[in-house]
């Protein structure tokens, strides 16, 4: 893991790769592939890792992720893109990969036969037998739904198949009282990250969300500070998701809030670039 701590004292953070992109194949994320390798380039990205929600087979989720039959066209427009912006910028093919272990296999493939270059793992909700959507792991209620969520996450990073474990503390979206069960159970998700060398993102795509309240306490759903309090009580790896769904999303117009957020949280081991 290639590792270079950003500079504290510079309050405005400059990114440099960004490995958490969607394109309008997944049904709510907006423009053309190239216009975000233009953004990516005019706001001095070096790296830009395109991680549309995952095509899944024989699974159609509309508005969410893009179907299957779209892996080509998604695949082959990264491949022309990386080509011809070859000499201003390294663009790189992944998704953004659900906690599903029946996909095991074909995340597997993915990587195997190269049509990818890296995968990140985003544990937005779990199936039933029937394959029908049990949990959205957003809306964590209740105990149960809070453990399923952290074991299946530890299941997907223990299958080593993934370079970032993007918005690790969705789950927190909507707990309005953090007890020690839950901070038992955020220290097992970041101990696991700690054992696999896996970073943990800090999502930019939360801090775009409006605010919400609960008990008088202004927050974003993610990330949240209790999260990355613990986050710091350690040596685990951190690293920032823009989480595009917008070309526009690339520009630096929610640094204020990444800025307030590292400001609050300075001893995070913060990683700017992955070796992939
Ligand atoms: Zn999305
Ligand atoms: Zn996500």
């Amino acid at each position: 893991m290639l590792i270079l701590i950003y500079n504290f004292h510079m309050r405005n953070i400059k990114l440099i790769a960004n490995y958490h992109t969607h394109t309008y194949r997944c049904g709510h994320a907006f423009g053309q592939d190239e216009e975000y390798v233009i953004k990516a380039i005019e706001n001095k990205f070096e790296i830009l890792g395109f991680s549309d929600h995952v095509f899944l087979p024989s699974f159609s989720q509309r508005h969410i992720r893009g179907d299957y039959e779209l892996l080509n066209d998604y695949l082959i427009s990264l491949t022309k893109l990386k080509v011809k912006y070859s000499d201003k910028i390294k663009i790189l093919k992944g998704f953004e990969c659900e906690g599903l272990p029946m996909y095991f296999d074909y995340y597997k493939e993915l990587l195997n036969k190269q049509l990818v270059d890296y995968l990140i793992l985003g544990n937005h909700l779990s199936l039933d037998d029937k394959l029908n959507i049990k949990s959205f792991f957003y809306f964590c209620e209740n105990e149960e739904k809070i453990d399923e969520y952290v074991e299946t996450s530890i299941k997907a990073l223990e299958t080593k198949l993934f370079k970032v474990f993007a918005h690790p503390d969705l789950f927190l979206g909507y707990i309005a009282n953090f007890d020690d069960h839950i901070k038992d159970k955020c220290y097992e998700l970041i101990n696991c990250a700690i054992k696999l060398d896996i970073p943990l993102e800090i999502n930019m795509g939360g801090m775009r969300q409006p605010y919400f309240e609960y008990q008088n306490k202004r927050r974003v759903k993610y990330p949240t500070d209790f999260f990355f309090n613990l986050v710091e009580k350690t040596k685990a790896n951190v690293i920032i998701g823009v989480d595009a769904h917008s070309p526009y999303d690339l520009d630096y117009k929610n640094v204020k809030f990444l800025n307030h957020f590292l400001d609050k949280h300075k001893k995070l081991n913060l990683i700017e670039k992955l070796d992939i």
